[in-house]
């Protein structure tokens, strides 16, 4: 069985979603629904809690709390290496040096970071990989991807940019520590609130090395959405692509809410020019990158605000949108 899963251009196989689809059952029996059924709306709770509120505040290179000799970043980093660990993973990183943001309050507002002030000083921060080698085409590489800092020109909890894709993406390693991949699959924890953004080294990373990324699925603010669309109660989930590589994948994320009953008001969207840390993938020459997030344009009234709290999140649609983006990621691992 040949090894040509691709939705790049330049690939042997353009194996379409549908035929993604059948080839997700062996044996006429279809083992996603028992993975996506392990997803835990408790752990994910559990886990944007401790890093959005308690005992962690922030995940900021620029901030240390009183009497700890770490960043509130750096502690995060400790505590994701250390639950990927308990996980079975070996955690490799990158080292990145990174400046905080400046902040200009005269901007508008959700959008008051500025250009670091001269002099600002530089912060070591990392990039955390945990990766699962494929047993059939370990050279094809399905990519989760989300930005685990928070904002480092305010004082942010940044509970739905992005505590969420951080604990959807741990959520998803622990459901997935003991499948056995039939691709790689790599997820990635990196820094997008300070600055420059970390995934444009990861990403430069993979293309020198020639990595074959088949697919990039960016998770970040995920559920994060209008106030009406919470008053409606509606669980939203916006794929956003900017080639058409990525359009089969933002196709492949309808197809899969439906297939599996998740319930999502998925939409798609064509970004005009690559954006957040898919775009970096995109700009490194990886086509078939998307974002997951809860609302575009991104509508959260607590964006980028001291009010992006874990007390805010609605966790019935996280764990929706985190169970689409897993099913998405097992139809292409087992697609033939
Ligand atoms: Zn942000």
């Amino acid at each position: 069985m040949g090894c040509a899963l691709v939705l790049a251009s330049g690939c042997a196989d353009k194996t379409p979603p549908a035929r993604a689809a059948e080839s997700a059952r062996t044996d006429g029996a279809d083992i996603i629904p028992g993975l996506l059924a392990q997803i835990s709306e408790a752990n994910l709770r559990r886990d944007l809690f401790y890093l959005a509120k308690d005992p962690l505040p922030f995940r900021k290179a620029n901030c240390t709390l009183p009497g700890h000799k770490r960043s509130t970043l750096a502690e995060a980093d400790a505590w994701i290496t250390k639950r990927l660990r308990g996980c079975g993973y070996k955690v490799e990183t990158d080292v990145c040096e990174v400046q905080a943001f400046g902040c200009d309050l005269t901007k508008p507002r959700h959008h008051t970071y500025a250009k670091p002030p001269p002099g600002a000083p530089f912060f070591t921060v990392h990039n955390l990989y945990a990766k699962k080698a494929g047993r059939r085409c370990p050279k094809e590489i399905i990519m989760l991807v989300a930005h685990k800092d928070s904002q480092s020109w305010i004082d942010s909890p940044g509970a739905y940019d992005n505590g969420v894709g951080t604990v959807a993406l741990l959520e998803m390693a622990r459901v997935l520590a003991r499948y056995p991949s039939e691709r790689s699959i790599w997820f990635l924890w990196c820094n997008e609130e300070h600055k420059p953004w970390t995934s444009v080294i990861a990403a430069n990373n993979c293309r020198q090395r020639g990595d074959n990324l088949v697919a990039i699925f960016n998770v970040d603010s995920l559920g994060g959405k209008s106030d009406e669309d919470i008053a409606a109660g509606r669980k939203t989930n916006v794929t956003l692509y900017t080639a058409p590589e990525g359009k089969r994948l933002a196709d492949l994320m309808a197809e899969v809410n439906d297939a599996y009953r998740i319930g999502l008001v998925q939409s798609s969207y064509l970004r005009p020019r690559p954006g957040d840390d898919d775009g970096s993938f995109v700009k490194a020459g990886y086509p078939c990158a998307v974002a997951n997030l809860g609302s575009y344009p991104y509508v959260d009234s607590a964006y980028h605000e001291a009010e992006d709290k874990p007390e805010r999140v609605d966790f019935v649609n996280v764990r929706m949108s985190t169970q689409a983006t897993l099913a998405a990621v097992l139809r292409l691992d087992r697609a033939r």
